[in-house]
């Protein structure tokens, strides 16, 4: 168990490195491409600057050398005294200067003292000044055309310094200078917003966007170059401490990401590009924000898509999982139903073996019930036969006699007398083995009144015998009730012969057979004119084995088979007392409508 988590924690681990490499690697690349982006759009203004600045000097690289083709500066060189002369060179000096733009222009002999210039009327004149330790001065002396940036020493302004051997007839007599301003160059830098600056081949920052990094250097002076610098008075005035900027990666020999004196914790990619033939350098600083932001962003956005597929996954598991769960459920729920669809059928099965031996029972009981009725009709039944039998002896023996003595006529007579007796004697035996037929019930459309004559035929001679007054009143002929007629005639002679046992002891005695059609039922009632039920026998008159009759006589088990036959075709069996004494019991049974119609 300890193991599996342990597992589980591990590979964990190891898909989160994944993640976070795959995040890392695609942050590196968008960073990557957000810097070279970057880099391609620095590349493109360092050259804007360069060619600007190249441009702006070049206009004045010409201007020094057309000084000796002023005929009094050559003259005034020649001679140094004329006092005349020079404020003439002074006016033309100011006069060239102003049309050309420059700062200032003067005219310097080979002594290196100035002897005119531009500015000749301003406090900062620079007319007398000895500038022979400046080193374009000290170049163009030895021949060679200086250029110099510097800070001016007389009135320290800063500019850019032409200068440029005056020869007359091959002699060289002096150096024509031009000073240039070239700080308005960073105001056009300033107002694109960047972060651009200019140093020289020492390294000391001239031109700078950010005002504090001028006349500071990109890496610390070498003490020679100190030196040179302060005999040079250059940037006479100003300590050159180190800027600070540190290099955090280099990316090739012109880009490198550093930090900026003011925040060493934010990275800035620095371009530099080298103008030759001066050996400045241009610097230009982009912010890396954006680039760094994209990196993040892309970071991220991995990330998340990372997440995104592992919440896929995991939600395909989830979805597997739950599937298979609910599979398993399923699976479970249909053992449990089949086992409890068996379960069922076994009982029902129980069941209906339970149903058929009730059912069989019930038939056995119909049978006793039968028998029952049978048996207290025997007694009656053989004086019924006994009866015949006499008379038909001694109407035999009468025949015979009569045909002896030739009475021919009246022996035929009484032959079928004899033949009248036997035919009834044979029905009404007919009819008990009938009755005490053991049958199976049969529903079918059974007419009620074929069913009253055929019960009425097993009672007919106690009804004579009784003096009982039989009625039938048939409201409908054609009334058939849903049964089986075997029971019907069964329940009927128990209900006959009750109203006969209950007439017994009655003075008038009347049977009364009614039959009607009443909301879909076929109704039959059997009325008697005996006592009638009191109420307390009214309750138990279906209860098997209820009797008040003796032992001999009865079981008590007519009306509870009657009842239990006649509900089991769909009706019901009730005792009714009709308002003139005596009892009423009803069948009411389903009607055969098909038949009836
Ligand atoms: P048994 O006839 O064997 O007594 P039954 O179930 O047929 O059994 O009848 C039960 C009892 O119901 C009878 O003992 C009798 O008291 C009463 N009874 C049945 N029919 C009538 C009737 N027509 N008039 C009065 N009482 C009756």
């Amino acid at each position: 168990m300890g193991t599996t988590r342990a597992r589980r924690l591990a590979l964990w681990a190891v898909a989160l490195a994944i993640a976070l490499t795959l995040a890392g690697l695609a942050g590196r690349w968008a960073g990557d491409a957000a810097t070279d982006k970057l880099r391609l759009a620095g590349a493109q203004r360092l050259d804007g600057y360069a060619v600007s600045l190249e441009n702006l000097l070049s206009k004045y690289d010409f201007l020094p050398g057309t000084l000796e083709l002023n005929k009094d500066v050559v003259t005034l060189l020649e001679r140094p005294h004329d006092e005349e002369l020079r404020d003439e060179v002074n006016a033309y000096l100011e006069q060239l200067n102003r049309q050309s733009g420059s700062t200032t222009i003067y005219v310097v002999n080979l002594d290196g003292v100035t002897q005119a210039a531009s500015n000749w009327r301003s406090i900062y004149s620079f007319v007398g000044d000895h500038v022979a330790f400046r080193p374009y001065v000290r170049d163009a002396l030895r021949g060679v055309p200086g250029g110099f940036y510097g800070v001016g020493t007389t009135n320290g302004e800063p500019g850019y310094f032409f200068a440029h051997g005056i020869y007359h007839n091959g002699r060289m007599l002096g150096v024509a200078t031009v000073k240039v301003n070239i700080e308005r160059l960073e105001r056009g830098w300033e107002q694109g917003g960047d972060k651009v600056l200019l140093a020289d081949a020492n390294g000391v920052v001239f031109l700078s966007t950010v005002p504090g990094w001028k006349y500071r250097t990109l890496a610390p002076l070498t003490p020679e170059v100190t030196r040179e610098l302060e005999a040079s008075r250059q940037y006479s005035g100003h300590a050159l401490e180190p800027l600070g900027m540190r290099a955090l990666r280099q990316l090739d020999g012109e880009a490198a990401i550093v930090t900026l004196p003011e925040d060493q914790r934010t990275p800035v990619l620095s371009q530099t590009r080298s103008l030759s033939p001066r050996h400045w350098s241009f610097v230009y600083l982009s912010d890396l924000n954006s680039a760094r932001g994209s990196a993040r962003n892309a970071f991220l956005f991995a990330l998340l898509v990372q997440a995104l597929l592992l919440m896929l996954v995991l939600y395909g598991r989830q979805r597997k999982q739950t599937r298979e769960h609910l599979e398993a459920m399923v699976a479970e729920r249909t053992t449990s139903l089949r086992e409890m669809t068996q379960h069922l059928s076994e009982e029902n099965s129980v069941r209906r073996a339970a149903e058929e031996k009730l059912r069989r029972a019930q038939s056995e009981l119909v049978q006793a019930g039968k028998m029952a009725v049978l048996g207290q009709m025997a007694a009656g039944m053989t004086h019924e036969l006994n009866q015949p039998l006499t008379a038909l002896r001694t109407m035999s023996d009468n025949a015979q006699v009569l045909i002896e003595r030739g009475r021919l006529d009246e022996a035929k007579s009484n032959l079928a007398t004899i033949s009248q007796l036997v035919g009834r004697m044979g029905a009404l035996t007919g009819q008990l083995r009938q009755f005490a037929r053991k049958s199976d019930a049969i529903v079918t459309a059974v007419p009620v009144t074929a069913s009253i004559t055929a019960a009425l035929f097993l009672v007919e001679r106690r009804v004579e015998q009784e003096r009982v007054n039989f009625q039938m009143a048939v409201r409908d002929q054609d009334v058939h009730a849903l049964c089986d007629s075997n029971r019907l005639e069964q329940v009927l002679v128990n209900l006959f012969n009750n109203a006969l046992d209950a007439m017994a002891d009655s003075e008038t005695r009347h049977l009364t057979v009614s039959v009607e059609r009443a909301n879909g039922r076929a109704l039959i009632a059997v009325t008697d004119s005996g006592p009638g039920i009191p109420e307390e026998i009214r309750a138990h008159l279906f209860e098997p084995f209820f009797t008040t009759k003796a032992q001999s006589k009865g079981l008590g088990l007519g009306l509870a088979i009657s009842e239990q036959i006649v509900r089991e075709f769909g009706g019901e069996l009730r005792a009714e007392a009709p308002g003139a004494g005596g009892a009423r019991f009803v069948i009411a049974l389903p009607l055969a409508e098909q038949e009836t119609l």
